[in-house]
């Protein structure tokens, strides 16, 4: 069955949008398709530079990672896998993955085969476009990577799980590449990506965002803007609620700051802030819906190229499009 690009909505799929339409347009059109060999060079371009990711981006993948499969090891055998061997897996993984990038590997190996993750696929931003990567900013990465996965092992939320049942956890499954968690609204797919959901032994539905924030507080894991954070579990407990069935006063939900020992922030739901985050879907999709051909979410046909206007600023530098979007000397442009 061929694939199909159905119009979805994600709360980062509408922040791309608001930093960069033109982007927005490479990202989720003009590289469609483009894994096939008889897919235009542009496409097929496209859909190599969607890939890459910054350090600080990949460090946040990784530590997720690390500690979904903590925790599937822990559900599996009852304990906690031991916090050194953890983190000598995490610096392994973490130069693995490094040399694959370095090497160019994702030029020629699949990111996924026969349905699950290739562990040690990375394309790194810097060696896609030849920028050099000084070791010291390596260095650091990999300092706050297995720093971050040390602030799980000190974290509070460690004593509050300790009292559930791990049968009734729900852990994100990185391996198999693709939102488990999506559903439809009103036309469109959201798509959910909770890190991780237990029910309390006080009955409560708990859902577990992982953060990897610098202690600088810079917001560079999931490259959204002020407030993105709040948003985001707001649509979690929009899940919960309405796909799920949880009652909102049963819902809660936990930032868990790994870079800061895995300090807990913890928020509850109220009643009729369920129909303000409906509200929030649905002005997203609405606002997506007006690049589209007839503002029509089911074709989901985009505008020409020209209706998705480039930004001039500083970022352009760093964004993964600019060899076919900016850069006047590469021959896979799009003007
Ligand atoms: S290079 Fe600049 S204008 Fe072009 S897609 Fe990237 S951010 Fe947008």
């Amino acid at each position: 069955m061929p694939l199909i690009n159905r119009f979805g909505w994600s709360l980062s799929r509408e922040a791309m949008f608001d930093e960069c339409k033109r982007r927005y347009y490479f990202h989720y059109y003009l590289s469609w398709g483009g894994w096939n060999n008889d897919a235009s060079e542009i496409a097929r371009e496209s859909f190599k530079l969607k890939r890459l990711v910054s350090l600080p981006l990949w460090r946040g993948q990784l530590v997720h990672y690390v500690v979904s499969k903590i925790l599937q090891s822990t559900k599996r055998r009852g304990k906690l896998p031991d916090r050194r061997d953890v983190l000598r897996y995490t610096e392994e993984h973490f130069n693995r993955q490094f040399e694959f990038s370095r090497t160019k590997r994702y030029l020629t190996e699949p990111k996924k085969r026969n349905g699950k993750l290739n562990r040690d696929w990375l394309a790194l931003f810097e060696h896609e476009y030849n920028i050099e990567l000084p070791s010291e900013k390596v260095s650091a990465t990999l300092a706050e990577t297995t720093a971050a996965v040390d602030g799980f092992y000190h974290s509070p939320i460690l004593e509050i799980l300790r009292e559930t049942e791990t049968s009734k956890w729900i852990i994100e499954d990185i391996d198999i590449g693709s939102f488990s968690q999506s559903f439809d609204f009103e036309g469109a797919l959201i798509h959910v990506k909770t890190d991780f959901i237990f029910r309390g032994s006080d009955g409560t539905f708990n859902i577990v965002d992982w953060k990897t924030h610098r202690r600088d507080g810079a917001n560079d894991e999931k490259e959204q803007g002020g407030g993105a954070s709040e948003i985001q579990l707001g649509v979690y407990a929009y899940y919960a609620s309405k796909v799920l069935g949880e009652e909102p006063d049963n819902i809660r939900l936990y930032e868990v700051n790994l870079l800061d020992g895995g300090s807990i922030e913890q928020y509850r739901v109220e009643e009729n802030s369920i129909s303000v985050f409906e509200s929030y879907i649905r002005n997203g999709i609405d606002k997506l819906s007006r690049v589209l051909e007839g503002h029509d979410i089911e074709a989901n046909l985009p505008l020409p190229p020209e209706n998705f206007p480039k930004i001039d600023n500083h970022n352009c530098r760093y964004c993964n499009f600019f060899r076919i979007c900016k850069d006047t000397s590469s021959n896979i442009r799009l003007q």
